[in-house]
This record gives structure tokens, sequence and C-alpha cells, in this order.
């Protein structure tokens, strides 16, 4: 994950409200990853009405961290449900993933984090400010969780047989619109 994160380029581009068309049917193609503190729904950034989306909500929009829950949510969506997209939407401004939250020392649930700001630390350097690197760390979860979720056997599988797709999304809660973080073609195995 260090070494994926530590030579990863990407890009934000802006997602058009149109970016993933409505069924016009109330069945659920979308799992959305959300995190806890966003204090807005996020999904509403879509033309997609919110019948459509099965969503998820944790500390930080963290699937990778091994609970039932998350677990859970990936098998009831990709094997039963059978989503045609997975997005995991962070949020600049978010209160738990910033380099100076204080949550990542309880019960462990973002330590992951400390990795994340070292690689980057590494990567980005230690001038920028503290609002830019905070940004940087909400996208640097968003594309480990996306990396994790490409790696799982079930969602490789949804992938290669039935065309799943997998997004990395931030929120901006200035423009009230969603930005997706592209990986360059070069790091992608
Ligand atoms: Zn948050």
């Amino acid at each position: 994950m260090k070494n994926f994160l530590a030579n990863v380029d990407y890009t934000a581009v802006p997602v058009p409200p149109d970016f993933i068309p409505s069924l016009q049917t109330p069945q659920q193609q979308i799992l959305w990853v959300g995190c806890s503190d966003s204090q807005i729904i996020e999904t509403d950034t879509l033309n997609v009405p919110r019948q459509e989306f099965f969503v998820h909500r944790n500390l930080g929009n963290k699937l990778s961290n091994g609970d039932t829950s998350s677990l859970s949510a990936i098998e009831l969506c990709v094997e039963v449900i059978q989503v045609k997209h997975i997005i995991v939407c962070g949020h600049y401004g978010c209160g738990l993933i910033n380099t100076h939250s204080d949550i990542k020392s309880y019960a462990g649930w973002l330590s992951s984090l400390n990795d994340l700001e070292t690689v980057s630390e590494d990567k980005f350097g230690h001038g920028s400010g503290v609002e830019e690197r905070d940004r940087r760390l909400v996208e640097l979860n968003v594309l480990a969780e996306v990396h994790w979720i490409m790696q799982q056997p079930s969602i490789m599988k949804a992938i290669r047989e039935r065309g799943l797709e997998v997004h990395g999304f931030v929120y901006n809660p200035v423009r009230n619109s969603c930005v997706k973080l592209e990986i360059s073609p070069a790091n992608i195995s």
C-alpha cells in the first residue's frame, strides 16, 4: 500500500452531475462509501435518485479495516444486489482525516493515517500549509481505499465478468460538487 501511494500520480477532475445515468427505476446501482461527519448528503451531487444508492458510512470512509459491517456491505452489494458502481467519497475539511486529528489514537480505527501522513510528507514535502496537507491526506486516503477494493477477489471477478466500476471521489463543500481522482495509466497494474 505504501509503495503504491508513494509512486501514484493522479489528477482531480470535476464530476458532472450526469456522470452516472439514472436507471429510472428504484434499483440500487451504486455502493456509496461516505464519511460519517461530512454533514451533507453528497449523493445528491449526482443526478441519480437516492433510491439507486446503497450508502455505507463510517469514520473516514474506510472499507479496508476488516470490520464485519464494511465486509458485509461489500458482499451484499457486489454479490447479491450486484451494483454497477462502487464510489468511495472523502470530503475536504474532514474532521477525522487530517494531520492533527486525535481520533487516530482511539481504538486504532484510523491508525492507517500515520502511514498516509508519512507518504504524503515524503511525496510532497513539508513546505505546504496545513490546509493543503489535509486536502492531500483526504485524497490519499480515498486512493488507498480504492486500491484496496480493487484487490479484493470478489470485486476483481465482478469487474472482469460484468463491468463493475470503482471510483474515488472527494466532495468539495465550497463548490457543493465532487472531484474524481484519476490515476495515471502507468500506475494501474
Ligand atoms: Zn469526514
